[in-house]
């Protein structure tokens, strides 16, 4: 298959996630680098999935086209109808319903919206009541579409964040052939919601020892989710070349190496995009691209 008949067959843009094992690795610098260098040719879509800390629109002056909040279905218990009969703390699997003498306490942050007390309860004392959690906002610059989600304070709801985003998305942007994905750092539920329908993961990360630590939990991640991966190296020309080294022994392809700059630190402090300043990051873009998209070649339909 070719990368342009990917949208054709799959009728969904082709996805990639950009992650990091970490925080503070250059992530959303390669989002919106890439986002805005297909935006000069074609519509792409950017999603910041990074919901408790959203930076990507900071790079963007873009028009707001729709904002929504973003709910997640909670049960609410009916005090007036139940009857106590103990059912419900038993059904949940996720331990978010409790009984504490005549009361029934509903724990949200724990909820998964499964609706099992809901209907199991013989007397219907737990409706499910749509509770905010956040807001989605779609910017639009020129071909770039920008989508963010922004958790409230206080909540601990990623992943329910993330997966009405990622559902907004494959709704209003199913025409457009590429859609990337400003994951959440580290490897827990959020950036496995945010990565687990990805066409291509890009790794991102620093060649240190550290970068390389969270880089190897991030690989065995990727290999558990059965994910095509590459590797992004940031900041290089600081630490030492083990990360290098370990890509090669894990067969594991190193797309890019963005050097490690004070113009480019500078530029991305002031909220400014850096491939227009640097012709080789720009052509480092067109190579990732081109790898994330020759994929499609080796996908199933
Ligand atoms: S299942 Fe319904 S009736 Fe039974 S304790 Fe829970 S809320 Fe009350
Ligand atoms: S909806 Fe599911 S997860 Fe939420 S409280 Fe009810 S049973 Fe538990």
């Amino acid at each position: 298959m070719k990368p342009s008949d990917w949208l054709m067959i799959n009728q969904q843009p082709f996805k990639i996630a950009i992650a990091s094992g970490k925080g503070g690795t250059g992530k959303t610098t390669l989002s919106v680098n890439l986002a805005a260098y297909i935006a000069e040719q074609e519509d792409v879509v950017l999603v910041d999935l990074d919901v408790e800390e959203p930076n990507s629109g900071l790079f963007f002056e873009g028009k707001l086209v729709h904002e929504e909040d973003n709910l997640k279905m909670i049960p609410q218990w009916d005090e007036s109808l139940c009857t106590l009969c103990g059912l419900c703390p038993k059904v949940c699997n996720f331990h978010a319903i409790m009984q504490l003498g005549p009361t029934i306490l509903v724990f949200p942050e724990l909820c998964h919206s499964c609706y099992a007390c809901a209907e199991l309860c013989p007397v219907n004392a737990l409706p499910m009541t749509p509770k905010v959690i956040g807001k989605l906002r779609d910017y639009q610059v020129d071909k770039l579409h920008f989508v963010e989600s922004r958790l409230n304070i206080g909540e601990e709801q990623a992943v329910a964040s993330i997966a009405k985003t990622k559902k907004y998305v494959a709704g209003k942007y199913a025409e457009v052939r590429i859609a990337l994905f400003d994951s959440p750092p580290g490897t827990s539920c959020p950036v496995i919601e945010a990565t687990k329908d990805a066409d291509f993961v890009i790794l991102i990360t620093e060649p240190t020892p550290f970068g390389l630590h969270d880089l190897t939990l991030a690989v065995e991640t990727m290999r558990k989710l059965e994910k095509p991966f590459g590797v992004v190296v940031n900041r290089d020309g600081i630490g030492n070349d083990e990360v290098l080294r370990y890509c090669k022994a894990e067969n594991i392809p190193v797309l890019a190496r963005i050097p490690n700059s004070r113009k480019i630190a500078e530029l991305y402090s002031a909220g400014k995009l850096i491939y227009p300043e640097f012709p080789e990051i720009r052509e480092s873009l067109g190579h990732i691209l081109d790898y994330c998209l020759s994929t499609a070649e080796r996908s199933p339909a």
